[in-house]
């Protein structure tokens, strides 16, 4: 039985035992309670990637770092363009390599296929490190890939590193983002000897340069006084991340791929961290005051003080444009992370729409607690939806635009429904202030094409 205040919702689940993973918002005490954080229901049509996908997506904008993936050759199609990461420099990242394995692999196993596709690499490329990821197969055969990474780094004199990440292991793409976090941390920790200087620079956790995003944070970051140290991961280097112990700070953004690294670096160095959101004009204001308080200097904050000025000023008539056009438009989304759930709400409302669907793959409960308070009372909210389940919303609740991923931009076009991407696949930058005026332009865009007039007039006279 669905609880109190989530049976309307409920009902709408297209499977009995998903009627939990569906509520409505209500505010305060009274708020739902929502099933998440789980593994995908069997036969759900869940929209999540596999385990290995979620340990991609964290370490592939590391952009000299070779990408190997041990497995058959349908787990490469995962690779460079299912991230829009842009790099200021080394390319290796677009590169793709696999082992490639058959049948033969299969039955007599592939360790020895993995160590001398290591050797190849190692000595075309001469990378600064190799991650190499587990797929499926290579957790049904029992390939031991840590033995085979540490006997080729012994070899080689070089970081060879285990991603742990075989696809069935679980049925939620987050336990990838751990695999990745435990990579991530195996190449970081200094190794004996080496040192690294503490400096006064801060991380910048869950940040993947999509469309440049990571260099316009790193602008505003500087011009109130605040150096980046690295990015996890996008336009990272295998030498840069090695400097991250040293950070005085670790600002996270995606809390969903980063949460692993942020503890992890906290616990074994003592850095502190600090919860951001770049996406949106409000967001991005009450981030950047956030990082001025925690340094405490009264001259950083008062230029902190006057970029938000400078920059809210400049693209105020641009949204008041935008919001004319949208306003009482009705939008949905549903992404991946909820943190980007979380602005997404903020930009729609501040653009005068109406969310009447919100959900994300792997939201916490705490995350989904926060998405209900900023939700009109009886807002329907979805964890690890399907495409039936977000079909019958998108119908039943007359939206005009919806933001999502790549996979619910085809059912929305479907319905004859505007989409706007907010995917790690985009290549255009949507953070910051200008990223607030580009994602209201493409919101405009899509909401008021005329295109789906004339849909609907064909469908009813059709
Ligand atoms: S790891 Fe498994 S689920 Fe992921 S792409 Fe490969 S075979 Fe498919």
């Amino acid at each position: 039985m669905a609880t109190e205040g989530t049976a309307a919702a409920a009902s709408a689940a297209c499977i009995e035992e998903r009627q939990h993973s569906i509520i409505t918002s209500r505010k305060g005490n009274a708020r739902s309670r929502i099933h998440c954080t789980d593994d995908s229901l069997a036969g759900a049509v869940s929209q999540r990637a596999c385990v290995y996908c979620g340990a991609r997506v964290v370490l592939n904008p590391v952009t000299d770092a070779v990408h190997l993936v041990h497995g058959p050759i349908g787990c490469a199609t995962y690779t460079w363009d299912i991230r829009g990461s842009l790099s200021s420099g080394p390319e290796m990242y677009r590169q793709s390599f696999s082992t490639d394995l058959r049948e033969q692999d299969i039955i007599f196993g592939g360790e020895a296929k993995l160590a001398a596709c290591i050797d190849e690499v190692v000595e075309k490329y001469r990378p600064p490190a190799v991650f190499v990821y587990s797929t499926c197969v290579v957790g049904v055969i029992g390939d031991d890939i840590v033995a085979v990474c540490r006997a080729a780094s012994e070899r080689h004199g070089t970081d060879v590193i285990p991603v742990e990440s075989t696809g069935f292991i679980s049925g939620n793409k987050v336990v990838g983002y751990r695999a990745a976090a435990e990579a991530l941390m195996r190449l970081i920790r200094p190794k004996e000897g080496e040192v690294v200087e503490p400096s006064q620079k801060v991380n910048l956790l869950g940040e993947y340069n999509l469309g440049g995003e990571k260099w316009l944070i790193e602008r505003y970051l500087r011009e109130i006084g605040v150096e980046v140290n690295v990015a996890f991961t996008g336009d990272s280097t295998v030498a840069a991340l090695k400097q991250a112990p040293g950070a005085c700070l670790n600002l996270v953004q995606c809390t969903g791929s980063m949460h692993w690294v942020a503890m992890s670096l906290e616990r074994e160095f003592g850095t502190p961290s600090l919860d951001v959101n770049f996406f949106g004009a409000e967001n991005t204001a009450e981030s950047l005051r956030r990082v001025a308080a925690f340094f405490g200097d009264e001259a950083m904050a008062a230029r902190t003080e006057a970029l938000i000025e400078r920059e809210t000023a400049r693209i105020a008539p641009f949204l008041r444009s935008y919001r004319e056009k949208l306003a009482g438009r009705r939008a949905a989304i549903y992404v991946g992370g909820a943190f980007k759930a979380v602005a997404l709400i903020r930009q729609l409302r501040e653009l005068g729409m109406e969310v009447v669907l919100a959900g994300t793959q792997t939201g916490k409960q705490e995350e989904y607690d926060r998405i209900g308070e900023l939700l009109d009372e009886g807002t329907v909210i979805i964890d690890d939806a399907n495409p039936a389940e977000i079909e019958r919303f998108l119908l039943e609740t007359g939206v005009d635009v919806m933001a999502g991923g790549v996979k619910e931009r085809v059912l929305a076009y479907k319905l004859g429904i505007g989409f706007v991407d907010h995917n790690h696949d985009r290549k255009n930058c949507l953070a910051g202030f200008d990223g607030a005026v580009r994602f209201a332009d493409e919101v405009a865009t899509a909401a008021c094409s005329p295109v789906w007039k004339h849909l609907r007039r064909a469908r009813e006279t059709g």
